[in-house]
C-alpha cells in the first residue's frame, strides 16, 4: 500500500489540480490535508471576509472529496509540524504541494523538505497550480530573475501554453486511523461584510460559466465601466485556488478566441504581480522602487485617512468605491485604482496604510495583487508612470457618466441626479443643504501640488 499526503493551501478545488491528481496516480491512498496556520493566523491575514469564504470552500472542498468516497482532513497549529505528524501517521512516503509565492510560502516550502527528509519521506512541489505561468517560467534575456515591467513579460507569457486542465479524481481514497477533524461553520465568523459572495469550487464554477455566457464576450469593451460592473468577480476564486487560474486562461484561448484577449491580459497582470513577490518577497511591505517619500503622518493625516476609509472624503466617486468595499468585501477595479491613488498622491498617506485596509476587507485580499498593485499605483512599484495621478471628478464623469455607482453606494446623494452628482459642492447653499455630505478633505488642487513637491523633494534626496 503507498499514501501521500497532498497539502491544500491557495488551490482549494479538485478540478485541474496537479499535486491531487499526481497523489491519486502514484498511490492507492491519499490524505487530503488543509492546516489552519497558526502562523497565519496571529498574523491578522485571516480577517472575517476571507475567514467566512474559506470556511465556505473547505465545507465543498470536503463535500467534493467525500462524493469521491474520500473526505478533507483538516488541522490547526504548525504547518509543519502538522503535516510531519500526518505524514508519520499515515504512513506516507510523499507529500504534495503547490509552489509558494510569497515569502511565506517559501519559507514554509524549505521547512517542509528538510522536516520531511529528515523523517526519509519527499515534498513533491508542482509549478503552475496558484498561477497560470509559474514565476520564474519566463524571465527577460540579460540575467535579471524576473521582469520588471508588465508589457515584455505578457509578451513572453502569451507565448507560454498552460497545460490542459486536468480532470478532477474520480475516486479519493483516505486511509483510516486519520481522524477528519473539523471545519468550522461560516455562520460563526463575525464582522462579515453583508454583501459577501459564497466560497467554494462549485460556487465559483457556477459563477464562471454563468459570466462566460453573459459577461465575456463585452468583457473589453465593459471592464471599466463602474456602474455596469461587468468584470467576472472570479478574484476571490483565483485567491483561494477554488478556480485554476490556468483553466481560465485555457478556456478563454480554446473557446473564446481573440475576443477573450483583455480578459486573459488581466490573469497575466495576476501573474506578473506574482513573479514580481516570488523573485522579491519584501515587495509585501518595502517600496519595490524608493522614491524617498516622507509620507504624512500626525493628527491631519489620521483625520484624512479615517474618512478615506469611511467613505467620507467629500470625493463621491471615492467615497461610493469605499463604501461598496465596506458593504461587499470586494471593489470593483476601477474604483480600487481611484481610490488608491486618492490616498496615496492627493492625501500623500503611504501606501502601506491602505494595503492594510484593503487586506482587512477584501475577501480577494492577496499579497502578491494587493500589494503590488498599491505599489504600482502609489508609483513604487512597476508603474512606468510612477508620478501619474487620477482626478477623481474626471475619472467619475468618464466611468460613471451618469452618476448610477455613486448614487448606489451613497444614499445621501441619491436625490441628485445626472452626473452633478460627482461635484457636489458645485450646487447653490440652498440645494446644498438638503444632502447631508461633506466637504472635500482637500482640494484637488492643493494636494497635486503637495505631492509633486514630496516627489520632487525625494528626487533630491535620491
Ligand atoms: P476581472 O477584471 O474579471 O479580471 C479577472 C482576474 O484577473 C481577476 O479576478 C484577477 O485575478 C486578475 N486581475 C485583474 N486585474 C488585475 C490586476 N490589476 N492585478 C492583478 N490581477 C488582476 N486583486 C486581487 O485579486 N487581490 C487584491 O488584493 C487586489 N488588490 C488590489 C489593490 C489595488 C490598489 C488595485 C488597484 C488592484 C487590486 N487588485 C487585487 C487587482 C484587481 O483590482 C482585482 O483583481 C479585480 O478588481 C478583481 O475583480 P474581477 O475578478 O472581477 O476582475
Amino acid at each position: 500500500m503507498t499514501v501521500s499526503v497532498v497539502l491544500f493551501t491557495s488551490d482549494l478545488r479538485l478540478r485541474d489540480h496537479p499535486p491531487l491528481s499526481a497523489a491519486v496516480a502514484a498511490g492507492d491512498y491519499v490524505v487530503p490535508l488543509f492546516v489552519r496556520d497558526a502562523a497565519i493566523a496571529a498574523s491578522g491575514f485571516a480577517a472575517p471576509n476571507r475567514e467566512a469564504f474559506l470556511r465556505d470552500c473547505l465545507a465543498d472542498l470536503d463535500a467534493g472529496l467525500r462524493e469521491r468516497g474520500g473526505r478533507l482532513v483538516v488541522r490547526s497549529g504548525d504547518v509543519v509540524d502538522v503535516v510531519r505528524g500526518i505524514a508519520a501517521r499515515a504512513r506516507a512516503e510523499e507529500v504534495h504541494v503547490a509552489a509558494g509565492v510569497s515569502g511565506y510560502a517559501q519559507a514554509r516550502e524549505r521547512r517542509l523538505v528538510r522536516a520531511l527528509e529528515a523523517d526519509g519521506r519527499r515534498l513533491r512541489v508542482h509549478d503552475a497550480v496558484i498561477t497560470a505561468v509559474a514565476p520564474g517560467a519566463v524571465t527577460p534575456s540579460g540575467g535579471s530573475d524576473h521582469f520588471a515591467v508588465f508589457t515584455p513579460y505578457f509578451t513572453r507569457w502569451s507565448a507560454e501554453r498552460p497545460r490542459r486542465p486536468l480532470r478532477a479524481p474520480r475516486a479519493v481514497r483516505v486511509p483510516e486511523g486519520v481522524p477528519s477533524g473539523r471545519i468550522p461553520r461560516r455562520e460563526a465568523v463575525r464582522g462579515v461584510a453583508e454583501g459577501l459572495a459564497g466560497g467554494g469550487e462549485k460556487a465559483g464554477r457556477a459563477l464562471l460559466l454563468s459570466w462566460r455566457r453573459s459577461g465575456l464576450a463585452d468583457y473589453a469593451a465593459h471592464h471599466d465601466d463602474l456602474p455596469g460592473d461587468a468584470t467576472s468577480r472570479l478574484s476571490p476564486h483565483l485567491h483561494f485556488g477554488t478556480l485554476s487560474p490556468a483553466e481560465l486562461v485555457h478556456l478563454a484561448r480554446e473557446k473564446y478566441g481573440p475576443g477573450s484577449d483583455a480578459f486573459v491580459r488581466q490573469l497575466c497582470w495576476r501573474d506578473f504581480h506574482h513573479q514580481v513577490l516570488a523573485a522579491r518577497p519584501e515587495a509585501s511591505a518595502a517600496d519595490y522602487r524608493e522614491r524617498h517619500d516622507h509620507w504624512r503622518e500626525g493628527t491631519s493625516a489620521a483625520r484624512d485617512i479615517q474618512a478615506w476609509k469611511e467613505g467620507r472624503t467629500g470625493y463621491p466617486v471615492v467615497d461610493a468605491a469605499m463604501r461598496q468595499l465596506l458593504h461587499e468585501g470586494w471593489m470593483h477595479n476601477r474604483g480600487r485604482l481611484l481610490v488608491a491613488s486618492f490616498l496615496t498622491k492627493t492625501l500623500y498617506v503611504d501606501w502601506r496604510v491602505g494595503a492594510q485596509h484593503f487586506l482587512e476587507h477584501l475577501v480577494d485580499g492577496d499579497i502578491a495583487n494587493n500589494q503590488l498593485n498599491w505599489q504600482w499605483v502609489a508609483g513604487t512599484g512597476t508603474d512606468t508612470r510612477p508620478n501619474r495621478v487620477l482626478n477623481p471628478v474626471l475619472q467619475g464623469r468618464r466611468y460613471d457618466p451618469d452618476g448610477v455607482y455613486v448614487r448606489r453606494w451613497l444614499p445621501e446623494l441619491a436625490g441628485l441626479a445626472g452626473r452633478r452628482v460627482h461635484e457636489p459642492w458645485k450646487l447653490g447653499a440652498a440645494e446644498r443643504a438638503g444632502y447631508d455630505y461633506p466637504e472635500p478633505i482637500v482640494g484637488l488642487g492643493e494636494g497635486l501640488a503637495r505631492f509633486k513637491g514630496a516627489r520632487e523633494r525625494g528626487r533630491e534626496r535620491g
